[in-house]
């Protein structure tokens, strides 16, 4: 057997198992990259579902929808709100959990990490303690990883609902 004879397979072995490698890696990316999508349509959904009213910003005279943080109650425009999860957004199982998530100011959100004893009273109040203890209890499962589909699925899904809610509300829906 050549030289070549012995190691050509073998090379080939390898560089095959390096373009699965990066195929792999390739489609993650893209999952990842959907994602990204996915979450800014989604944290759109559920601020602009919490804004019950439309006023005239002072800032810039637009007619923009406002809504109260869920641990605080201070009213802020949609632009101001942020998305913020009651169990945090590393567990999986509830991240694009609607009734886990609630229109936020960012002192809450970020300084308080969440303000969530706050946060707990007001989601008994809006949907009961059975339901904020389901949240509480499948938090830690473990969920597999959505495939590029289901995210652009959902992502879609939002971005309708969104446009739903901005009429709702008699405001252009969110870019
Ligand atoms: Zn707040």
């Amino acid at each position: 057997m050549s030289y070549y004879g012995e190691t050509g397979p073998v090379l080939k072995k390898g560089l095959k198992k390096k373009a699965d490698k990066n195929k792999k890696a390739m489609g993650e990316v893209k999952a990842d990259k959907a994602e990204v999508t996915l979450w800014r349509r989604f944290s759109q959904y559920i601020r602009m579902r919490d804004c019950k009213i439309a006023l005239t910003n002072p800032d810039n005279e637009n007619y923009e929808p406002a809504g109260m943080c869920i641990s605080c109650g201070s009213l802020k425009f949609f632009r101001d709100l942020e998305c913020g999860h009651f169990v945090r957004r590393r567990w999986k199982a509830v991240k694009y959990d609607e009734r886990n998530n609630s229109a936020q100011c960012n002192h809450c959100n970020e300084k308080l990490n969440g303000n969530e004893a706050e946060y707990r009273k007001a989601l008994v109040l809006k949907i009961g303690e059975d339901q904020v203890k389901e949240i509480e209890d499948t938090h830690r499962d473990v969920t597999k990883k959505m495939d590029t589909a289901t995210i652009k699925g959902l992502t879609a899904y939002y971005r309708e609902r969104t446009i739903e809610e901005a009429e709702r509300l008699g405001v252009e829906p969110p870019k």
